[in-house]
């Protein structure tokens, strides 16, 4: 799970693994995995130090890229960490693109098409998602090609 710090990241990851969603949640310390059915990964606020290492993405079917639909700056750098993923995650790595907030719409930064319009020229999987309203997160992993994976791993 990668993105600017503060897209809700720590958020989505909770909501996956026991259906909380922490208010005012401070930047997470130090890496925390939680099993699901697979196992994800936060960066764990070291998007800060731009500290994240290959090791963080080797062996990852998939990644979440998110951001907040209601920061233009999130949306900007999603181009900066899918160059990441690039560089060092598998070749065949499934990419979701999650914009997160959408229950923030009235605040909206970046246009629907626009992030749909990054996805699909990248080729990517894309969500639009509420970690505070429990708004499409179960859809994220259902997404078709990255169950195929996960199933067959
Ligand atoms: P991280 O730094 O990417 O891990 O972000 P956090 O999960 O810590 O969330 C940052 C802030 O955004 C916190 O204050 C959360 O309560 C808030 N937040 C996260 N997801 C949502 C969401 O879907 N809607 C709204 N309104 N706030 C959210």
């Amino acid at each position: 799970c990668i993105g600017e710090s503060g897209v809700g990241k720590s958020n989505l990851i909770s909501r996956f693994a026991k259906d909380e969603f922490r208010l005012d949640s401070k930047p997470s310390i130090g890496v925390r995995d939680k099993l699901i059915k697979a196992q994800i990964w936060d960066t764990a606020g070291q998007e800060r130090f731009r500290a994240i290492t290959s090791s963080y993405y080797r062996g990852a079917l998939g990644a979440m890229l998110v951001y907040d639909i209601t920061k233009r700056a999130t949306f900007v750098n999603v181009g900066k960490w899918l160059h990441e993923l690039r560089e060092f995650g598998g070749e065949d790595m499934v990419v979701v693109l999650v914009r997160n907030k959408s229950d923030l719409d009235q605040s909206r930064q970046v246009e629907r098409e626009k992030g749909k319009g990054f996805a699909e020229t990248e080729g990517l999987c894309f969500m639009e998602t509420s970690a505070l309203q429990n708004l499409n997160i179960h859809d994220i992993i259902s997404q078709k090609s990255l169950e195929t994976k996960m199933n067959g791993a």
